[in-house]
């Protein structure tokens, strides 16, 4: 196998991270690869036997340089001093075929110097998981992090729900850099080391950037993107502290997370979110929490802090808009108009709100909008009915309209119940779900009447998801 490295983070200073080896595991069993994931990356692949190795971390591929990244971070508004990979391992870096660096790492590849109580062990269940829904997610056109390929360590591991198999996941990155590791330096007033690091990020993402603020301004344009991205697939992270959340943009850390089936702004399914704070509807306010974080990171190497805390502060309130403007883009391309005005706004909501009183199901009713089908979505069908009138009325001159809803309402996501019934069928030996669910999603906007595309019946509802990955 040869994996073209390119390794530009471990050129860094090592105070940025840890030199450290995955631990080799028992009897490796590849069970998923990403050939054409592989083939973007600029990997050959001939020796499968080889692959299972390297992924499984038996094998430390040549030129790689595994490293262990040190970051920090708010987990649930609360500031932890030290976190870290505590269970990956950056293999490197390879130059991909759109010219983009991208980040091989391992995920559940044994302990490092951040593992502070962990095994550095993750099992099958959330391994699969994030492969199936970070590819999804590729495919529904979401920023996000992918997954190259998933090995069963066959080596069984301890969780809450007692003794699982033990898995690993290899996942690509346009970079690991997070909200956290600006934090972890500005918090030990490591100044020097934070400049590094935001001179790092802005060759790496932003080369347009100008400066710490520049950088700062960057990162807000694009988690607002993501926001909204998330937001018109019904998607809820679960976890957005600030470790978890990529200065790239791309979904980043799969954990707890899940589609809605029925709408509800304050959709919560992390087990842990006791509070709420990572509900759907609350995601924009919690992205604009975290680049707050970043801002007060970003400031500290500013000379004249007053003005730098007045321009970071402008930029953080900008936000808003930003997200707004970024959630009508898509929203309205989901009920047909792909140029819309700021009117289109009250449309939109109104939709949703008709939705989460009735309980409609949010990929199935906007997926029928481009049919007569809409109004069997609803139980209250004469307040569908008066929306739809409106929504007729609007898109009555607009070209493409059910061309533009079909391109930006799936017909296909992963709804939780299907992902739990994968993983069950999974950890039981058998892989035939998971195959049906990756091949399915590869192309989540064709049509077809598969039963991926019904909600769960009320046996099959899972309402709550569960952190101990
Ligand atoms: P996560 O919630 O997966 O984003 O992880 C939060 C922090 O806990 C990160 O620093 C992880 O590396 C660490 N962590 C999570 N699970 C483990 C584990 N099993 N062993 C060691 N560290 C872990
Ligand atoms: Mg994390």
């Amino acid at each position: 196998m040869h994996i073209p490295f390119d390794n530009s983070y471990a050129a860094l200073p090592d105070t940025f991270y840890t030199r450290v080896n995955p631990t080799s595991v028992k009897a490796p069993k590849l069970l998923a690869f990403n050939k054409n994931l592989a083939d973007e990356l600029g990997i050959s692949a001939p020796d499968m036997d080889q692959v299972q190795r390297v992924f499984a971390g038996n094998e430390v591929p040549q030129y790689a340089d595994p490293l262990a990244q040190l970051y920090s971070g708010h987990q649930f508004g609360n500031y932890n001093a030290q976190l870290g990979d505590g269970r990956a391992i950056l293999l490197g870096e390879v130059i991909d075929s759109n010219n983009l660096r991208r980040d091989i790492q391992l995920k559940g590849s044994g302990r490092t110097p951040y593992s502070r109580g962990g095994d550095g062990r993750a099992w099958l269940g959330p391994v699969l998981r994030e492969y199936v829904i970070s590819e999804a997610m590729h495919a529904l056109g979401v920023p996000t992090t992918r997954a190259l390929a998933a090995v069963a360590t066959g080596e069984d591991i301890l969780r809450e729900q007692g003794m699982l198999p033990g898995a690993i996941l290899t996942r690509v990155a346009s970079s690991h850099l997070r909200v956290g590791t600006f934090q972890v330096f500005a918090h030990r007033g490591q100044t020097a080391e934070l400049k590094t690091l935001t001179e790092y990020a802005i060759a790496r993402h932003y080369p347009d950037a100008n400066g710490p603020m520049g950088l700062l301004r960057a990162v807000c344009a694009k988690q607002a993107e993501l926001i909204a991205a998330w937001m018109s697939v019904g998607f809820i992270h679960g976890v957005m502290n600030t470790d978890n959340c990529s200065i790239s943009g791309e979904t980043i850390d799969y954990g707890p997370c899940a589609f809605t089936d029925d709408f509800h702004m304050g959709r919560v399914f992390s087990s842990i979110d006791q509070q709420a704070r990572y509900a759907y509807g609350n995601q924009p306010n919690m992205a604009m929490w975290n680049m707050a974080q970043l801002a007060t990171a970003l400031v500290q190497l500013l000379d004249d802090k007053d003005a730098a805390v007045e321009e970071a502060t402008a930029i953080i309130h900008a936000m808003p808009d930003q997200i707004e403007a970024e959630w009508l883009k898509r929203f309205a391309a989901k009920i047909g108009i792909s140029d819309p005005e700021v009117e289109d706004t009250d449309l939109i909501q109104g939709l949703l709100n008709l939705m989460q009183e009735d309980g409609a199901d949010f990929t199935n009713t906007f997926r029928a909008l481009s049919t007569p089908n809409a109004r069997d979505q609803f139980t209250d069908r004469a307040a569908f009915d008066a929306w739809a009138q409106n929504h007729a009325a609007r898109t009555a001159s607009v070209p493409d309209a059910t061309a533009t809803m079909n391109a930006a309402n799936p017909a296909v996501i992963p709804r939780n119940h299907r992902v739990e019934q994968m993983i069950q069928a999974a950890t039981a030996g058998d892989m035939a779900p998971f195959e049906r669910l990756m091949k399915a999603f590869a192309a989540p906007y064709s049509l077809d009447d598969s039963d991926l595309a019904k909600p769960p019946t009320r046996a099959e509802i899972i309402p709550a998801t569960f952190c101990g990955t």
